[in-house]
């Protein structure tokens, strides 16, 4: 099976998370006891089936979703909307990477639907590194980094590139800094954290459609190119936003790749950047008694 191939099999990759959907701002938006959380599971789905529209549309034979929002074990999107050419990964304890379980070697261009800005970035809609509450920040060889990071150099590590992403302007500009090739769909204007100039949903969604029909259309041109430079062995810091708790320390302390550099300091290493998602986002949950399994 090739990808890209002149005989037209493209595989396409969506990541689907939710602060960077259209419409949503606050937190109360993607949390599953939000007034509006039904509703907005609703707009999350109508946004990726934009791009799963514009990914067919291109030439696209095969669509793989994979949900990334880490509310109700990563079950989010809602089934009975969902666009039936698409296939759907979610649930918790997939293996891998958590959320790149279906980022293969023999996908054509992944697409960042939803996406958000960084841990510390401001504005930046409910910007974060995959534990809001856990992590004050992530750096990757000493910079910030976000959730687009480890996307973008596991998918260099498969020869696979990043082509489109979808959230707000700040999470744009960060996925540009690495890869200034990206389509960037940008469905709201963040003013703050938990505010944005918000492009209507309705509009907003025709903007996907039209940047991932031409995102897949470049994919299949080969005019994509695979970000440079990926390939481990990576070195984290994350900085955490309380001290270390003692079941915290004595898990780490059991582990390859950890190292507590201070209270709020812990080193993470990783061969590749697989294992290097992981075990960064173990440390969302490291604080539980016994739990080492990542
Ligand atoms: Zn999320």
């Amino acid at each position: 099976m090739r990808k890209n191939s002149g005989g037209g099999f493209i595989r396409i990759f969506i990541s689907v998370d939710m602060e960077g959907i259209s419409g949503l701002v606050r937190w109360a938006d993607v949390s599953s006891t939000g007034i509006d959380f039904e509703r907005n599971r609703g707009l999350m789905t109508l946004d990726a089936n934009a791009a799963i529209e514009g990914a067919f549309r291109a030439g696209a034979t095969e669509v793989v979703v994979e949900e990334n929002h880490g509310v109700e074990d990563l079950c989010v999107l809602d089934m009975t909307l969902i666009d039936p050419r698409c296939r759907v990964i979610r649930g918790a304890g997939r293996p891998g990477a958590t959320t790149m379980a279906g980022l293969t070697a023999d996908v054509g261009v992944v697409l960042l639907i939803g996406h958000h800005g960084r841990a510390g970035s401001f504005p930046g809609v409910m910007a974060h590194t995959i534990s809001y509450g856990g992590f004050r920040l992530v750096r990757l060889a000493g910079e910030p980094i976000g959730e687009p990071d480890f996307f973008a150099r596991r998918a260099a590590e498969l020869g696979v590139p990043i082509g489109m992403v979808s959230g707000d302007q700040v999470v744009a500009e960060q996925v540009h800094a690495i890869c200034p090739w990206a389509e960037a769909v940008i469905v709201k204007e963040a003013l703050g954290n938990q505010s944005a100039n918000c492009i209507p949903p309705a509009l907003a969604r025709e903007m996907i459609i039209e940047g991932a029909e031409r995102t897949v259309s470049r994919a299949l041109a080969g005019e994509l190119p695979i970000l440079t430079g990926a390939g481990g062995p990576y070195e984290f810091e994350v900085v955490l936003r309380k001290p270390a708790p003692e079941a915290m320390r004595e898990n780490l302390a059991s582990l390859e790749g950890f190292e507590l550099l201070d209270d709020t300091l812990v080193q993470v290493t990783a061969p590749d950047m697989d294992l290097g998602f992981r075990r960064v986002a173990y440390l969302g949950y490291a604080d539980r008694p016994g739990v080492t399994r990542h």
